[in-house]
């Protein structure tokens, strides 16, 4: 037998409490695990939807404002605010359109900054057309600053011959035109389409020109003729992205904006480690390059949602969720263990206290239990066999008391295959023993004699060399006229004929001298 096996037969409950307590704790954990990801799931999509809201806010402006300036440039682009506002335009001394002096009649917060490289274009040229066109939008990109005031950096058109628009208005000291703009990978992916695109695209993350820092750019192209005239654009600050997403930032683990590049665009928690990689769209959090992972594409725009568990925040996270259940179910094992202890040890003092130390026959008091119990009409037997080793004190003068201990001990062991049907073994005192017979069919006479042989013949030698042991017995059958004890007290007689015969021989009681018929 394994020694684990071993150890079960030994403490079966306490292997079972094991078990249950572990089953317990499983459980307890994966519940845990599920209402962690599940509540994390629920505000990842929260944040997802917030996000999608707020990107399509912003393409319903760029799309609005699309429709209105293509239907102008149908038309004719000049208004009376476009040409109120195209008189206002100067040009510096390096040769810059600016737009820094705001006509008094009209309220400041409706312009913007139009900034561009001189000299002013010819009357009635397409570049002309262009600037009135993107004037003419002022109330709308006006409108449309103040209302994504929070969420964007700038707002702007952009003409593709060299200006552009830009609102929050500030003076061409702080912004200029640069034709680097048109190096910009969005304005290039923009006019490789061809027909250009009809929905808005984002940009890369890029430096802002204005020293804001990096941001994206949500740009939709104005056509006239299949020809891109312009970009409306809005710019999208990253850290603006950043605090959208700590706002909540998540119980456990970390957010990441990821755009249609892979690229990580934002993230809850400064300086996390981003992931290196991730598969397509996923309903769960599944393990992925050491963490719980769940992928969630946020719908209508290029934009992932990654949240991202490491293992060591789940572990804390799960241990907070689930403590007092652990500690419930660790009060609970300490009660059982405890509780079975105590039974172990209950147990125990009941052997010990009905048990002799020495031989593990039992002792007087059990003997004093079981005649209480037959006087109660619960037990009954049927004879006494008083069995006593001849010349016991020789043993232990002559070999030690150790070897006289052990004597006593391989008699109890021979006394076994006569323990059946309920026969009881009491260590009466010192080296004599008392055998209750309950058997009905048993014959004490016979008992007596196959007890004496089996000790007389026993290879005592093993012990201790020169050793020999032999027992006197005396027996008395009972009957219902006399009581156990009386029964007893006469195989007690019965020994010590047996003894004065000469020892090594069994006698049953006599009555007058008279051998009583078994
Ligand atoms: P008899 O044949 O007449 O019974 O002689 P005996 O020597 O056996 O009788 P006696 O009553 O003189 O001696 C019994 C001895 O048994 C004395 C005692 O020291 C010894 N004895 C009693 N209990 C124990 C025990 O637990 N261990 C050992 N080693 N000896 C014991
Ligand atoms: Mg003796
Ligand atoms: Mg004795």
């Amino acid at each position: 037998m394994s020694r684990l096996s071993h150890a079960f037969v030994r403490y079966p409950l306490q292997w079972l409490l094991f078990g249950l307590s572990s089953l317990l704790l499983v459980l307890s954990l994966q519940h845990a695990f599920r209402h962690i990801t599940d509540l994390n799931k629920r505000d990842t999509i929260a944040m997802a939807g917030e996000l999608r809201s707020q990107f399509q806010e912003m393409e319903a402006f760029l799309e609005s404002m699309r429709g209105q300036a293509e239907e102008r440039l149908r038309s004719n682009p000049e208004s009376i605010l476009s040409r109120h506002l195209y008189q206002a335009l100067r040009v510096d001394r390096s040769n810059l359109i600016t737009l820094d002096r705001v006509p008094a009649d009209l309220p400041p917060a409706l312009i913007g900054n139009l900034t561009g490289l001189g000299p002013l274009p010819a009357p009635v040229s397409e570049r002309e057309e262009t600037i009135h066109l993107a004037l003419s939008l002022s109330p709308l990109l006006s409108t449309a600053s103040k209302l994504l005031d929070e969420d964007v950096a700038w707002i702007y058109f952009t003409g593709s011959d060299n200006f552009i628009y830009l609102y929050p208005w500030v003076p061409s000291s702080q912004f200029h035109f640069d034709p680097a703009i048109y190096t910009k990978s969005y304005w290039q992916d923009m006019l490789a389409q061809q027909p250009p695109a009809r929905r808005a695209s984002l940009s890369r993350p890029y430096q802002d020109f204005a020293g804001r820092g990096q941001m994206i750019t949500l740009s939709q192209p104005i056509t006239k003729a299949q020809k891109v005239v312009g970009l409306l654009s809005i710019d999208i600050l990253l850290a603006n992205l950043e605090r959208a997403l700590q706002q909540p930032a998540p119980q456990v683990g970390t957010l990441f904006l990821i755009n249609q590049h892979r690229q990580v665009l934002a993230r809850s928690q400064p300086g996390t480690a981003p992931p290196l990689r991730h598969d397509r769209e996923q309903d769960r959090y599944r393990w992925q390059q050491g963490a719980f992972q769940l992928v969630h594409a946020i719908p209508d725009t290029p934009l992932t949602l990654i949240h991202r568990i490491p293992l060591i925040a789940l572990l804390e996270a799960l241990f907070w969720q689930s403590v007092t259940a652990l500690v419930t179910l660790l009060c609970l094992v300490v009660a059982t263990l405890s509780s079975l202890r105590s039974r172990r040890l209950n147990q125990r003092l009941n052997y010990l206290s009905r048990h002799d130390a020495l031989t593990g026959a039992f002792n007087r008091h059990h003997f004093v239990a079981f005649e209480q119990k037959q006087a109660q009409g619960g037990a009954h037997t049927t004879g006494a066999i008083m069995f006593d080793c001849d010349h016991f004190k020789r043993v232990n003068d002559t070999f030690g008391h150790g070897v006289g201990d052990e004597v006593l001990i391989q008699l109890v062991r021979l006394c076994q295959p006569l323990l059946t049907r309920g026969n009881l073994l009491i260590r009466w005192g010192g080296e004599e023993f008392l055998l209750l017979v309950v058997d009905e069919a048993a014959s004490l006479a016979e008992l007596a004699e196959q007890l004496r042989r089996a000790i007389a013949d026993h290879p005592w030698e093993e012990i201790a060399t020169g050793l020999g042991v032999t027992v006197s017995l005396g027996h008395h059958r009972q009957s219902a006229d006399i009581s156990l004890h009386e029964t007893i007290r006469r195989a007690d007689v019965a020994l010590y004929r047996a003894k004065a015969n000469g020892r090594n021989r069994s006698e049953a009681w006599q009555d007058d001298g008279e051998v009583q018929p078994e």
